[in-house]
């Protein structure tokens, strides 16, 4: 079964304000390997949609961080990650019950290389 990451925008992705660790590349990369991806961010869901778009990335899924329990029942996985910058992603993710990983750990990209304790 797939793994699912979702992840924070600002300060999280380098396509935030203030650019983040994770680059569009790690996140492409997940998505080859099969992963569902999708954003999960205090922004406007259209004003996602446009960071993915620009990026030319379809994602599976576009969330504001209270959505995660949703993310969770819209789709089947093995393994659920969020990773983001701040303690309230840290405090949604696992509340969802999803792993939580700060964004300056996502270069290990354990949603391809195992499963990593990032909480
Ligand atoms: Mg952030």
């Amino acid at each position: 079964m797939a793994v699912l990451v979702s992840f924070d925008i600002d300060g999280t992705l380098e396509a935030g304000d203030p650019p983040g660790p994770v680059t569009m590349s790690m996140v492409r990369k997940a998505q080859a390997h099969g992963c569902i991806i999708g954003s999960s961010s205090d922004r406007p869901l259209p004003v996602q949609q446009a960071i993915w778009d620009r990026h030319r990335i379809e994602v599976s899924f576009i969330s504001h961080k209270q959505g995660l329990p949703d993310l969770k029942s819209r789709f089947p996985a093995e393994e659920y990650y969020h990773i983001g910058d701040t303690e309230l992603d840290q405090q949604f993710a696992l509340e969802a019950g999803f792993h939580f990983l700060w964004m300056d750990a996502g270069y290990t990209e354990p949603w391809i290389n195992g499963r990593t304790d990032g909480a």
